[in-house]
């Protein structure tokens, strides 16, 4: 069955699951959604658009990529500190095949759902699948997390663990799906890579308590460190054998392997974040029991990153083969 464009929009989009209930927001069917900025507060705003056959497969799960194309912009909100408000969708699909606009909107559902996210607006085309979708959130005036706080002495932590989905990739590329993987190690690292936990509770939690710069991992460690570095005008010395990698990853490459992913593979949306050296860190246990931080390194006045022991540079471009 193919839907008439409106049909379209108001069955997969403007369903009751993805509307706001707030009396301050006007979503779908007008020219423009409308929204408040509380008094006190400021919008965050990152926009992220995926290409069939670039930055997905071609033949992808629809569920699966919306959640994932989701959760990849709630990652940035929580970079920053900012509580998940809503988000508009541009959607480009070659036909209107409603069995995978369904399983599409039920997996922006799935996500928006627990972040009280409303889908307030987009754009509806037809062409080659590419999915974009902005994202707006709130927070504290002069709260927001930036690349470019991070001074010398400041202690490096990073969330949860780090590789996992560089890991999947093989199985990803080879088409497998966690619901269609028998190994429980690499079904945990597909789902780390479909269905990634944007750290929203932490990154708010640390804008509040005083940490000094972060970012999402999105592109690896090494580069992704890089980026606060260069921002805040410092280098970083890490530990190695501080940087956490699950034990699901090192049984699928072995321990090696996965300190590799650890440094450089993408795609875990893990927070990393520097935290002043004077000040003792101590999350809340409900955020710790659902993601521990580990402290990797300190930042150090000196350009570039190097391994605290043998104080070698340690180089995003070194690790990118792997
Ligand atoms: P216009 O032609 O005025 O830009 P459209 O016909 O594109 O309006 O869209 C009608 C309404 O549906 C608008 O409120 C728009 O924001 C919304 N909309 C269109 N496509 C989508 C989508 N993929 N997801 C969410 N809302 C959408
Ligand atoms: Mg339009």
């Amino acid at each position: 069955m193919s839907l008439g464009e409106f049909d379209l929009i108001r069955h997969f989009f403007d369903r009751p699951e993805l509307r706001s209930t707030r009396s301050d927001v006007l979503g779908i069917g007008d020219d423009c959604a409308l929204l408040s900025v509380p008094d006190g507060y400021q919008l965050a705003q990152s926009l992220d658009t995926l290409v069939s056959g670039v930055h997905f497969p071609v033949k992808c799960d629809p569920f699966l990529l919306a959640y994932r194309a989701l959760a990849t912009n709630i990652s940035d909100l929580a970079a920053m500190g900012a509580k998940p408000h809503s988000f508009t969708l541009a959607l480009t699909i070659p036909e209107s095949n409603t069995g995978w606009l369904q399983t599409f909107s039920d997996g922006l559902v799935a996500l928006a759902q627990p972040f009280g996210m409303a889908l307030i607006g987009g754009d509806t085309t037809k062409g080659p699948l590419t999915i974009s979708i902005q994202v707006q959130g709130l927070i504290t005036q002069g709260k927001a997390l930036k690349r470019s706080g991070a001074k010398e002495g400041d202690l490096i932590y990073v969330s949860g663990c780090l590789g996992d989905a560089a890991g999947a990739l093989p199985d990803v590329l080879a088409g497998l799906y966690p619901d269609t993987c028998n190994d429980p190690d690499a079904r945990y690292l597909l789902e780390r890579y479909y269905m990634p936990t944007p750290r929203v509770e932490l990154g708010r939690w640390l804008s509040e308590h005083g940490a000094t710069a972060a970012l999402d991992v999105s592109d690896g460690l090494l580069g992704d460190l890089g980026h606060i570095l260069k921002a805040s005008q410092v280098g970083a010395e890490l530990d190695l054998t501080s940087l956490p990698v699950s034990s699901e990853l090192k049984a699928i490459t072995g321990s090696e392997k996965a300190l590799h992913h650890g440094l450089s593979g993408g795609d875990d949306y893990e927070l990393c974040f520097t935290w002043p050296a004077g000040k003792t860190l101590v999350l809340p246990d409900v955020l710790a029991g659902k993601c521990p931080v580990t402290c990797i390194g300190r930042i150090i006045d000196m350009a570039g990153i190097i391994d605290r022991r043998s104080k070698e540079p340690l180089l995003a471009d070194a690790y990118r083969h792997f």
